[in-house]
Parts: structure tokens; C-alpha cells; sequence
């Protein structure tokens, strides 16, 4: 069972019904009907597949329980907002079934998302038998499997990471976000965040960057963020001396971002309008154009990827792993641009491992906790091939802590 039908349930669900022999029966459920329809409709056309919808509000878990009990499916795959993690989790643990999601839980409330939460449920996962994978995206996500495939095939020890996201891409409107715009519009308005000599190092927004050229783009400029991944990756890899997160943002990007910031409109805090309370925020969410709705005739493509240092048989060692993905051939495949794209394709693989039981554990788990080299292997024949960059030189001179 598919939660969410945005941008990325939209991705997950084709990419599932494209792999019908793991996911033999495949429903995509959603708080509004009709984009489930369209959605399987496009998948009837282009796949020649079935796959069954059904209306729910995530957030009310009797609903939501109701419906698993009656659909029966083997895992939930949670392409919903970080909002529902919770609530889909308790209605996994009432029913009995495993959850894969690719966010981390935030409350509506307060532009903060940390993993705590979620990790607090491990306890009761292990002892029902169930297991709950986090974050299984691009980023959170593959940056992690590529951290632990470098760990283990490259390293004795890794000391500094730079996780590196770009997007060269041009939809041709004068803005928009390529996820859901009040999630992405909180992540990158908050504090920026790395790691660095076993503590936390926080900087005003958008405050350190620089020009770094990535493969077959060329330079851009990229800003440190905080971004979920570190907080689980700095824990399950202690070797690390430092780990920050880039991501490319061009001018127009800022200066809009800036203004909507000035004008108070990112606000989480509810206004009175005309008798109502509205959250500036959502209302500017829904006045942009949704991720699903970027596809068409979107040029470019999108490079992420992880740059590491440590050593290898006592020497310094850099190894640089990434994908790149073009929009084009996104829309192309599944009607969706490379933002969706590189999150919904390592959902599904996630959640097929899990159900060929190749990555089974009863717990919660984050994805560079089990064996890289499967979910690799599966990257290649899915539309994400990797490649990789041995001593390389890195943009990054400022390893002296
Ligand atoms: P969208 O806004 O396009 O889609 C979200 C979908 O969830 C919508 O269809 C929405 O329904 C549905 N939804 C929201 N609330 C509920 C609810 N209470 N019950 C049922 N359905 C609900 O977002 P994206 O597809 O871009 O993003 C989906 C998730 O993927 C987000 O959590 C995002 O943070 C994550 N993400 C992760 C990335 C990664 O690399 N790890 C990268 C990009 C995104 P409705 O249409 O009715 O509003």
C-alpha cells in the first residue's frame, strides 16, 4: 500500500507496477481521490497494470487501519507528508504490517524534524515482528547506502563527508519547488547544521557556501543546509570527524525565497483573515504549482552524490560516488521530473528488499544500517546508475580540524 499520491507516491506507484512481479497486488491510497485515479490511469496506459485506489486521511489511524485490515497489504510505503509518520506508523503496529517512509516525522507546529520520534518506536517494531525503514529516498536515502558502500568497499576509515545535491534543471516557471513546497520551504529557512569534532556546529540560513562543480553540469553555487541524513549517519558512522550537506540554489531561487521571507509569507504561525485562521505557509503552498505538475517540459538533470576522505591502508584516500538524472527521461518513463524520480525509484527498491526479505529485521532501521551492495546493484537496473570517482581531487581543501 502506497500512502500519498503527490509527486512521489505518483513515482513509487509506477515503479511498482513496472516490478509486478514483487508487487503483485499494488493499491495507492491518498487524501484526495481523484490524483490516485489519474495517477493509475496513466499506469494502465503506459504499463498495461492495475492497481487499486482508495481515498484516507493518514492522519485519523481507525481510518487508516480500517483500511489496512480490509486490503491486507504485506507494508505501507509512506510518500505522505514527515506530518503522518507517526500516525502511519501506529496504524502499521495496530495491524500488524511493515512501513518504509522517505521523511523524517515533523510537527505541523514547529519547523523542526529530528529522528528521536521515529526512533522511539524501536521497541515495539522489534517485539511485533515488524520492521520500519526510514527514510529510503535520494536524500535521506541513497546518500546514506553510498556512505555505507564507501565504508565498506573503499575505506578503513571515513573522516570527512560532503553529501552534494544539485539541481541544473528549468521547469520554466518563475518559481516553484520541486518537493512539497511547505516541507522544502521550512527545511531550507531554518538554521543550517554540520557536524564537526563530535559536535554540532549551527549557522545563520544559507550562510556558508561556494562554487562546486558537479559531473556534467559544471560549477554551481551550493549552500550548506541542515539535512536529516547527518543525524543518523554521524551516529552510525563514529569515524566521522565532519559531515555537512550541499545544496545548489540559483539567484532567481534566493531572491524570491527572500521576499516571500520579507512579506512574512513562509510564516507557520496562523493569521486571522477574513474570520478564518490561515497559516501563511500553507496558503502559499497552495497558490504554487505542485511538484506533480513540473514534469512537462522540464529540461536538465539533477546530480547527487557523496564526497569522501579517510584512509585506506594508512594512506589518504577521497572517493567521490553519484547519480545523475535527467528530468526529460523521468517524464519520459513515469511522467514525473528527477526530484520525485530519485526519491520514489529507491522507495521502491527499499521496500523490495524488504519484501524478498534481503533486508528483513524486525526494528526500526535506517538504510545505512543493513549491506549496501544489494540496493547498489538494484540503483543500476532501475534508472539510478551510480558512478565512481577513486582519489580524486575534492572541492573541499579545508580538512585541517
Ligand atoms: P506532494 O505534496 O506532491 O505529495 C504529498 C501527497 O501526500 C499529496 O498527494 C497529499 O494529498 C498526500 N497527503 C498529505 N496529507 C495526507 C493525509 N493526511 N492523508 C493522506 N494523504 C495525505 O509531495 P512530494 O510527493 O513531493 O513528497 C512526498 C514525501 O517525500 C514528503 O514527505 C517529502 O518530504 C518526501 N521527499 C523525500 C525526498 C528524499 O530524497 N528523501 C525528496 C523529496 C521528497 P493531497 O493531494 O490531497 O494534498
Amino acid at each position: 500500500m502506497i500512502v500519498g499520491a503527490g509527486g512521489v507516491g505518483g513515482v513509487v506507484a509506477h515503479k511498482c507496477a513496472m516490478n509486478s512481479n514483487v508487487f503483485t497486488d499494488i493499491v495507492l491510497a491518498s487524501r484526495t481521490l481523484s490524483k490516485c485515479e489519474a495517477i493509475a490511469r496513466d499506469i494502465r496506459e503506459m504499463h498495461g497494470v492495475e492497481i487499486a485506489v482508495a481515498a484516507v486521511d493518514a492522519d485519523n489511524v481507525p481510518e487508516l487501519s480500517a483500511l489496512i485490515r480490509e486490503l491486507k497489504p504485506a507494508m505501507v510505503i509512506n510518500v505522505a507528508l514527515p506530518y503522518q509518520d507517526l500516525h502511519i506508523m501506529d496504524a502499521c503496529l495496530e495491524t500488524g504490517v511493515h512501513y518504509l517512509d522517505t521523511a523524517n516525522y515533523e510537527p505541523v507546529d514547529e519547523a523542526k524534524f529530528e529522528y528521536s520520534w521515529q526512533w522511539a518506536y524501536q521497541d515495539r517494531f522489534r517485539d511485533s515482528g515488524l520492521m520500519a525503514l526510514l527514510g529510503c529516498g535520494f536524500d535521506p536515502g541513497v546518500t546514506g547506502i553510498f556512505t555505507a558502500y564507501a565504508a565498506k568497499h573503499h575505506f578503513d576509515e571515513i573522516q570527512y563527508l560532503d553529501i552534494v545535491d544539485c539541481n541544473a534543471g528549468d521547469h520554466g516557471k518563475a518559481f516553484a519547488t520541486n518537493f512539497n513546497p511547505e516541507i522544502n520551504i521550512r527545511e531550507i529557512t531554518q538554521n543550517g547544521r554540520y557536524w564537526e569534532s563530535g559536535k554540532w556546529v549551527e549557522i545563520p540560513p544559507m550562510s556558508i557556501h561556494k562554487p562546486i562543480a558537479y559531473p556534467n553540469i559544471g560549477e554551481r553555487e551550493s549552500y550548506v543546509l541542515y539535512h536529516e541524513e547527518l543525524e543518523s549517519l554521524v551516529k552510525n558512522f563514529p569515524t566521522l570527524k565532519r559531515a555537512r550537506f550541499w545544496m545548489t540554489f540559483g539567484e532567481a531561487y534566493i531572491n524570491h525565497l527572500q521576499v516571500l521571507q520579507n512579506v512574512g509569507m513562509t510564516s507557520i504561525e496562523p493569521i486571522e483573515y477574513q474570520g478564518m485562521q490561515i497559516v501563511p505557509l500553507q496558503f502559499l503552498k497552495a497558490v504554487l504549482p505542485a511538484p506533480d505538475q513540473l514534469s512537462e517540459g522540464y529540461k536538465g538533470e539533477t546530480s547527487i552524490g557523496c564526497q569522501v576522505r579517510g584512509l585506506k591502508d594508512g594512506k589518504d584516500r577521497t572517493y567521490y560516488v553519484y547519480n545523475n538524472c535527467s528530468h526529460a527521461d523521468c517524464h519520459e518513463e513515469v511522467r514525473a521530473q528527477a526530484v520525485s524520480y530519485t526519491t520514489g525509484v529507491p522507495a521502491m527498491i527499499g521496500a523490495m528488499l524488504m519484501l524478498q526479505g534481503t533486508w528483513m529485521q524486525p526494528g526500526v532501521y535506517n538504510v545505512e544500517e543493513f549491506d549496501p551492495d544489494p540496493f547498489m546493484a538494484e540503483l543500476n537496473r532501475h534508472g539510478l546508475p551510480w558512478h565512481e570517482q577513486i582519489d580524486v581531487p575534492l572541492p573541499h581543501d579545508d580538512y585541517a580540524l
